[in-house]
């Protein structure tokens, strides 16, 4: 990582999200990853790749092993956009995942109750079990670095009498699942401590340990479905409304941290 030459790989889902990123990459360039494409740019001094991997574990697991197997990047940042798991955090916050679980490996026991199964892995000839990843302590160490005396941008819609967005760091849930329900939301912050869900950071953090390839997921929160509910059409949830903000605060954030490794 603290080999100047070293790309960073920054990963989300949505191309909305990868705009972010694209913008502030200098002498940019496109590279084909097999069916992804990403971007290859300078920012700063930092050779960065940035690769919209499309949404859900999938999706993200298989484009950050076509991108670390073709690119060999030092690090992994992924950012995006992200649901709340506790009515304390509101659209606008930013999480800094220290961890991350993938709340969907579930076994439903005969008595209908769930167990948690964790992540399962190889490494090195070793199966690995494990309930969680963390992230890597060097990434984690900047990041709180660069949010000590940063705050995200205002959230546009926010509800009146809101507070300004702030920066939590602990625990990130994925699952291919969008949880509206408060009292399932209830059940995995009490299972987890998550602060919040997306759909990519378990799968990127668990090939990244494979390729044993620092890690870090940042996620801004977009949703908070214990406030109001997002609405769900054919095309799936809609965040049309807010299509601009969603990973513009975690990107934010990862742009200080890659612009540390510059000082
Ligand atoms: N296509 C939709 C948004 C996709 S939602 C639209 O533009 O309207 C799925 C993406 O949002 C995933 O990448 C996931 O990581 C993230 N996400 C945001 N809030 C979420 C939540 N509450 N639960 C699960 N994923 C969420």
């Amino acid at each position: 990582m603290n080999d100047a030459n070293a790309p960073i790989a920054v990963i989300c889902a949505m191309e909305s999200e990868l705009s972010h990123a694209v913008k502030c990459l200098d002498g940019r360039s496109s590279l084909l990853l097999g069916p992804w494409s990403a971007e290859r740019g300078v920012l700063g001094k930092r050779p960065v790749i940035a690769l919209a991997s499309g949404i859900g574990l999938v999706n993200a697991a298989a484009a950050t092993a076509v991108l670390l197997a073709g690119v060999r990047p030092c690090a992994v940042i992924n950012f995006g956009c992200a649901g709340a798991h506790n009515e304390k955090i509101f659209p606008g916050d930013v999480v800094i995942g220290s961890e991350v679980v993938a709340y969907g490996s579930l076994i439903t026991l005969p008595d209908g109750s769930e167990r948690y199964a964790g992540f399962r892995y190889r490494l090195n000839g070793q199966v690995t079990l494990t309930d969680l990843l963390r992230a890597d302590r060097e990434l984690l160490r900047r990041a709180s670095d660069a949010a000590r005396d940063w705050e995200p941008d205002a959230w546009p819609a926010a509800r009146t009498g809101a507070r300004t967005p702030m920066v939590h760091t602990g625990v990130i849930g994925s699952a291919d699942c969008w949880t509206q329900d408060p009292q399932r939301i209830g059940v995995l912050h009490d299972r987890h401590h998550s602060l919040c869900e997306e759909m990519e950071a378990a799968a990127i953090a668990q090939v990244c340990a494979i390729y044993e390839v620092p890690m870090l997921a940042i996620k801004d929160i977009s949703n908070n479905e214990l406030h109001s509910a997002t609405e769900h059409s054919d095309a799936g949830p809609s965040l049309a409304e807010v299509s601009g903000e969603l990973g513009a605060r975690s990107f934010a954030l990862v742009k200080r941290i890659i612009a540390s490794f510059d000082s």
